[in-house]
């Protein structure tokens, strides 16, 4: 029988609990996402301080959700989609990546299945998480796609689309990333663009400032799920993490990795450029969690203060 349980309360979790080096606020945090039942004092010492990814129950963020304790691994699913399910100790966690559409203050559902067969749904809460908004003048025929432009863009789309909902078993590992090139990451991840006034779909990743030829490596080992060169994202590795966690990464001016290798972290896998529709070289990088884009931020440690 569904059973039906209100996991977090989450209303707002101010902007600043998205930064590094707040611990008392990270705090709060992971206490309003994941009940503060569900933490012992230890793990939170360890949550506030060095877990990757930082949860975060906001659009584009990472929500955190206790499952309980349990020999085998429950499947989450939410909406179409398994979830990454992780073991910490004795515990369950479900990492479910929420849609930037989400509003906050929605109640999501996450549904579990045990491994005795009995299945509940688990509710958690949305918070808000504000992005910012840039409105671009340009000239028409700039933005328009021509007739084979956007036959080809809509091909690409359904295929990314396909690739980016891969979902493949794997055991509870560190889901920790490191900055695939070294340079300046800007915030713009969730950017909401809008050309002589039309919606265009949010930024979908981190741009990271890095000159054209520089090696480009895997955020974490995995398995290259896909290479190609798209309208839009020009020449893109895609990797695979398992458990649904995938990276991509978008523009570069060359690929040095074939579907099906598998790489550690730190691999090569191409070189920065600027193929696709971009006015300059750079690195894009995502991460998918349960075919949804969330702020590659919270995977990485936090960035190196300038010099
Ligand atoms: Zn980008």
């Amino acid at each position: 029988m569904a059973e039906t349980r209100l996991i977090a309360g989450l209303r707002s979790v101010p902007l600043s609990a998205q930064t590094p080096y707040l611990p008392q606020q990270t705090r709060r945090n992971f206490i309003l996402a994941t009940g503060a039942a569900l933490l012992s004092q230890r793990a939170f010492a360890v949550a506030a301080s060095t877990v990757l990814p930082r949860a975060s129950s906001v659009p584009g963020g990472v929500a955190r959700v206790g499952l309980g304790a349990a020999e085998q691994a429950p499947v989450a699913r939410f909406g179409e989609h398994r979830v990454l399910v992780q073991r910490e100790d004795a515990k369950w966690f479900a990492f479910v990546g929420i849609p930037l559409a989400e509003k906050a203050g929605t109640k999501l559902r996450l549904l579990v299945q045990r491994p005795g067969g009995s299945v509940e749904t688990l509710e958690f809460r949305v918070g808000a998480k504000t992005y910012a908004s840039q409105h671009l003048k340009v000239p028409p025929d700039k933005v328009e796609l021509s007739k084979e432009d956007l036959a080809r863009y809509e091909r690409e789309h359904a295929r990314l689309a396909q690739v980016l909902a891969t979902f493949t078993d794997s055991a509870s590992m560190p889901l920790a990333m490191s900055q695939p090139v070294p340079g300046s990451r800007s915030s713009s991840f969730g950017l909401r663009r809008y050309f002589n006034g039309r919606p265009r779909s949010p930024h979908s990743g981190m741009d990271i400032a890095a000159p054209t030829g520089a090696t480009v490596v895997a955020a974490m080992g995995g398995r290259v799920l896909d290479t190609g060169d798209y309208f839009f994202s020009g020449r893109t590795v895609i990797l695979d993490h398992g458990r649904g966690l995938l990276s991509l990464y978008a523009h570069l001016s060359e690929i040095d990795a074939q579907a099906q290798q598998l790489l550690a972290a730190g691999g090569p896998i191409g070189k920065v450029g600027a193929t696709g529709r971009v006015t300059g070289p750079h690195l894009h990088f995502s991460v998918y969690l349960n075919a949804v884009p969330v702020d590659p931020a919270l995977f990485l440690p936090p960035e190196p203060a300038a010099r």
